[in-house]
């Protein structure tokens, strides 16, 4: 980028027909990383024509998942429906100055047109009955039927551009036809809109999924024919699954706002994405921050990225680790009240979680792990008889004796435990296994003597008269 470069302006335009996936929130990360580099303007824009397939909850999903990655637009959003005066108006005038003509062919006759053109082994497109060509008569207009508008396509040369992923397109203005932008009824069509919208919001990237690189040529010739300054195109490849396969509910969720229900963290979410079909060197692991400090349009990668659960696991345990526990806690509290954990005179959810995100991977299996910290111990009889034996009673007992005085820290029960078990010739588990099932209710607990701290002496003393 040099000192004469506009000031970036990049936009995400998703179509509100469903909720944000995890393709789309990449293109919106990537969008958005580009404008904050370089010091930008990100613009949201809902791009909602599609009546029968846009919801006010389709908007509503992708504000949410926006808002819980943290990519924040600067500018909208904006909403096609509510541009509809601006088409018309940019319609009228290409009619006026003749890049768009009023076409009379029925929706029959295109189809009888693409017919025969098929059947002679040709590419189906508009034949240009009503395009008007210097010296050529017109037909004479059908009582009654309404037009559509036609963007008027240059018959010849190309269409090229210099595509920041792909590299160099170029498409024969042959192999394109003139599209319809304007229905019968007046109403804009998909890429006009696109067009116009990209022109009056001075878009300078446009970072988009590679299902649109067929619409880019049309795109620059209507672009071309308003005037416009053509902005720099980049397509990026899909998200496959493990198995290769486009990415799917098989694999998965693909919506973004399943992820923080099962219990990921945005910045693990915002990590992962930002490394699936990019990269900085060997680089894993980095903050937004950072990432907005590299990210740059030339190491995006040319071949579809694959989603790896595993992965995105790995790097959530990596950022549970480093959260805060207290944040940690409220996110996990409402999982633990649905499981119907008690509060009341429990130990504190910040310690607990403390002591167990590091074997976590999601919120989820943090507050299944805390779970034991806030119920009634319930351990099966099974296990009660194999471990809580006559033979380990009288250790039980000393233990429960010496809990009275001791210091109640992990530093001072370590050393208590050591000498219950010397004094009563045993090893670790023979002790170990009874205490945590009398008073975590399972075998399977973080050290004996923390869990002890965290449950807090009264607690102990407690749950170990209900054996003794
Ligand atoms: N509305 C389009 C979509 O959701 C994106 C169009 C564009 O980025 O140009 O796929």
């Amino acid at each position: 980028m040099t000192a004469q470069t506009p000031v970036v302006r990049t936009r995400f335009a998703p179509s509100p027909t469903g909720y944000l996936h995890l393709g789309g929130a990449r293109t919106a990360l990537f969008s958005w990383a580009f404008a904050r580099r370089f010091g930008g303007t990100f613009i949201l824009r809902i791009e909602d024509t599609d009546l029968e397939r846009s919801t006010p909850e389709a908007v509503q999903a992708i504000i949410d998942g926006m808002q819980w990655l943290g990519l924040h637009h600067d500018e909208g959003p904006f909403y096609q429906m509510k541009r509809m005066d601006r088409y018309r108006e940019v319609i009228a005038q290409m009619l006026e100055q003749g890049t768009a003509y009023y076409c009379y062919s029925s929706p029959e006759e295109v189809e009888a047109m693409r017919e025969r053109q098929r059947a002679a082994g040709e590419k189906p497109r508009y034949d240009g009955t009503w395009r008007p060509e210097p010296g050529k008569t017109l037909p004479a207009i059908p009582e009654g039927r309404k037009p559509v508008v036609r963007f008027k396509n240059p018959l010849d040369g190309d269409v090229s551009w210099n595509d920041v992923v792909k590299g160099t397109i170029t498409i024969s203005n042959r192999e394109l036809d003139d599209l319809v932008i304007a229905r019968p009824d007046g109403t804009p069509t998909y890429n006009f809109c696109v067009v116009v919208d990209d022109w009056d919001m001075k878009i300078t990237h446009v970072i988009r999924g590679d299902d649109h690189v067929n619409n880019t040529p049309r795109q620059i010739n209507i672009l071309k024919a308003l005037g416009g300054v053509l902005p720099e195109y980049g397509h990026v490849p899909m998200i496959l699954g493990a198995d290769g396969e486009k990415l799917s509910k098989r694999h998965g969720a693909v919506s973004v706002m399943d992820y923080p229900a099962q219990g990921f963290l945005p910045e693990a979410m915002l990590n992962y994405l930002a490394r699936l079909g990019w990269s900085h060197g060997d680089e894993e692991i980095f903050s937004m921050e950072q990432f907005c400090g590299w990210f740059d349009l030339d190491h995006l990668s040319k071949s579809p990225a694959q989603f790896n659960p595993e992965k995105l696991a790995w790097l959530n345990n990596h950022y549970i680790k480093l959260a805060d526990n207290a944040r940690l806690a409220d996110l996990a509290r409402p999982l633990l009240e649905k499981d119907g954990a008690v509060f009341d005179h429990a130990p504190d959810l910040p310690a607990v979680i403390g002591l167990l995100k590091e074997r976590a991977n999601t919120i989820n299996e943090l507050a299944t792990a805390a779970l034991m910290f806030y119920r009634q111990p319930a351990p099966e009889a099974a296990l009660v008889e194999q471990h809580i034996t006559d033979a380990i009673k009288p250790a039980l007992a000393d233990f429960a004796a010496r809990c009275a005085t001791v210091e109640w820290t992990k530093e001072a029960i370590a050393p208590m435990i050591k000498e219950v078990l010397a004094a009563h010739k045993l090893k670790m588990p023979q002790l170990a296994m009874p205490l945590r099932l009398i008073v975590a209710g399972q075998l399977q607990t973080p050290a004996i003597d923390v869990v002890l701290q965290l449950f807090g002496r009264a607690t102990v003393e407690q749950r170990l008269k209900n054996y003794l």
